[in-house]
């Protein structure tokens, strides 16, 4: 037999967490979705490394050069529209199907967690999935308007944008108030692939720990959110998951 890493013995305690917890949810960020091949803020090569977040990811710069930020949106819209569900989003919805995650708040604006299967989802900074007039608040299904004038334009005249949240913008109240009800009337959250920095997403774990919750880190590497984890286990996503997902699997068939 070969010898359990200190990983393997963390996922046998997680396993049992979540056999026995009443409510477990998940809240994810860009890390969930590297290796489905879209970057994270830091990811070498990718969008992030030729578009400074600073410069064409604030509402303000959106407003001020909407065909300077269109650019990196264009390109947002077609990496999210080609990108695949990797075995971490699987692992995440087949463990909502076996009754053992009640739902996922996710950073993600690219759906891969639907494209999965996962069917509680609550995406805190939106979705690409549609156009949006901020003039109007007409919605438009068609992403690709882009390509037949660039920046979108809604009939009304006001420029289209995609409905992310951008930074600087608020969080729609609706989605602060089901991800509040979520996380703190969870036993236990998985935190996976944040760096835990955005706010208000970043407070979300500290809901569940102040209702008595545990939290549970899955990270490439520690965040600002590790000293106050209950156990971090320092992997892959989508490594990491199915790896969770099948021992959890063998204990309920046992
Ligand atoms: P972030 O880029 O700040 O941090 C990503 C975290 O994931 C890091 O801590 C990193 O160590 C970790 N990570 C990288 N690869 C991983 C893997 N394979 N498995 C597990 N962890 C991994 O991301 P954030 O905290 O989500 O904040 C970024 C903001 O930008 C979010 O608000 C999000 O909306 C947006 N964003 C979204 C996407 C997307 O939709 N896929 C991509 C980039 C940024
Ligand atoms: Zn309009």
């Amino acid at each position: 037999m070969p010898k359990k890493t200190g990983n393997d013995l963390k996922l046998e305690t997680l396993a049992s967490w979540i056999t026995k917890s009443k409510s477990t949810c998940a809240m994810t960020g860009a890390g969930a979705s590297v290796e489905s091949g879209i970057p994270d803020f830091r990811g070498k090569g990718g969008l992030w490394s030729r578009y400074d977040p600073e410069e064409y990811a604030t509402i303000f710069s959106f407003q001020d050069d909407p065909a300077k930020v269109w650019k990196m949106l264009a390109e947002l819209i077609e990496t999210v529209e080609g990108a695949k569900p990797n075995p971490g989003h699987i692992a995440l919805a087949e463990l909502e199907s076996m009754g053992m995650l009640s739902g996922i708040i996710t950073q993600n604006v690219d759906s891969l967690h639907q494209k999965a299967g996962s069917k509680k989802v609550i995406e805190f900074h939106g979705h690409c999935r549609s156009l949006k007039c901020d003039e109007c608040n007409k919605r438009y299904t068609d992403t690709h308007l882009y390509k037949k004038q660039f920046p979108p334009k809604c009939s009304c005249g006001g420029v289209l944008r995609p409905e992310v949240i951008m930074f600087d913008e608020q969080i729609h109240g609706s989605v602060l108030l089901e991800s509040k009800e979520l996380s703190s009337s969870s036993e236990l959250m998985l935190v996976i692939g944040t760096s835990a920095q955005v706010m208000p997403a970043a407070l979300n774990p500290y809901l569940t720990k102040a209702s008595g919750g545990k939290i549970v880190e899955i990270n490439t590497e520690e965040t600002p959110l590790t000293c106050d984890a209950d156990m971090t286990i320092i992997g892959k996503s989508g490594e990491i998951m199915p790896k969770l997902l099948s021992i959890i699997k063998n204990r309920v068939e046992l």
